[in-house]
């Protein structure tokens, strides 16, 4: 009696966390939804799945509806891998291909590795959008980490502030796991894109922003940086959820600003 309930309490366990191999035969993880002619995230036309789960809780989010991890619905490796053959066309005929965002990515390392690995297969360009916000060095998660970077052509990496006061009001967090995710990136060769959102008074600041710019220098992998105009096309969201918009009444930056910043982040 006692054993079936430990057998029952570690399937639940197993069943609740993401990515998980059930039984080395199914492979399944938490999506929240999927793009299928995203043109932003990634080069080309992209398909783009934005997995469930977020351990940061950027006040500016998009996507807020994708912290929790238990929500989203379940897909396995192969319900994914049929359902972009039906769009490599479209791939192919703009050098496009699949970018995984979320939530966190990273969260599903596992699963999208053995996601990536089929893509592959078929020639598909693969991206992750991610925040590195659940990079460690511990052993199993690099196990994973490196399996899907093998099967990653390209890594677009969220630097959101370079001072880590600032980033843990910011994000919640400390970034001190991601810069060190950025290094990592550099030491394995994978291609980066930076992306670094612009919000006036909190991470629109000179100094910050020639500080993100040095730290960028000195990466040899980064091949394009993106500044990305904070918006509030997303506060809907905050409010549906019941929680309230810690950026009330911050306005979208300047053109001016954009371009100043651009220039300073310019590689
Ligand atoms: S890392 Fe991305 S998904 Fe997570 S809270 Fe920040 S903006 Fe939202």
């Amino acid at each position: 009696m006692q054993d079936d309930n430990l057998k029952d309490r570690q399937n639940k366990r197993a069943f609740h966390l993401p990515s998980q191999s059930l039984g080395g035969f199914i492979m399944e993880a938490r999506i929240h939804s999927i793009e299928t002619y995203g043109t932003v995230d990634g080069p080309g036309i992209r398909y783009v799945l934005f997995m469930q789960g977020c351990l940061l809780r950027c006040q500016f989010c998009h996507n807020p509806d994708t912290w929790k991890m238990g929500d989203g619905e379940k897909f396995t490796v192969e319900e994914i891998v049929a359902d972009v053959k039906d769009y490599l066309p479209f791939f192919q005929s703009s050098d496009g291909g699949v970018t995984v965002s979320g939530g966190e990515p990273l969260l599903h390392a596992n699963f999208l590795a053995k996601l990536f690995k089929e893509l592959k297969k078929l020639g598909v360009h693969t991206a992750l959008d991610t925040s590195g916000g659940c990079f460690s060095r511990s052993p199993s998660f690099m196990e994973s980490l490196d399996e899907l970077l093998s099967y990653t052509d390209l890594v677009l990496l969220d630097l959101k502030q370079i001072d880590p006061a600032k980033h843990k009001t910011l994000t919640g967090v400390s970034n001190e796991h991601i810069f060190d995710f950025a290094h990592y990136l550099e030491e394995k060769k994978i291609p980066v894109w930076v992306r670094h959102v612009l919000i006036p008074g909190v991470t629109d600041i000179d100094e910050d922003l020639h500080r993100l710019g040095d730290f960028i220098q000195t990466l040899s992998n980064v091949e394009k940086v993106d500044v990305l105009p904070y918006h509030e096309l997303s506060v809907y969201k905050w409010q549906e959820l019941g929680l309230d918009y810690p950026l009330e009444g911050v306005q979208p930056p300047t053109e001016d600003r954009v371009k100043n910043a651009e220039k300073i982040l310019a590689l």
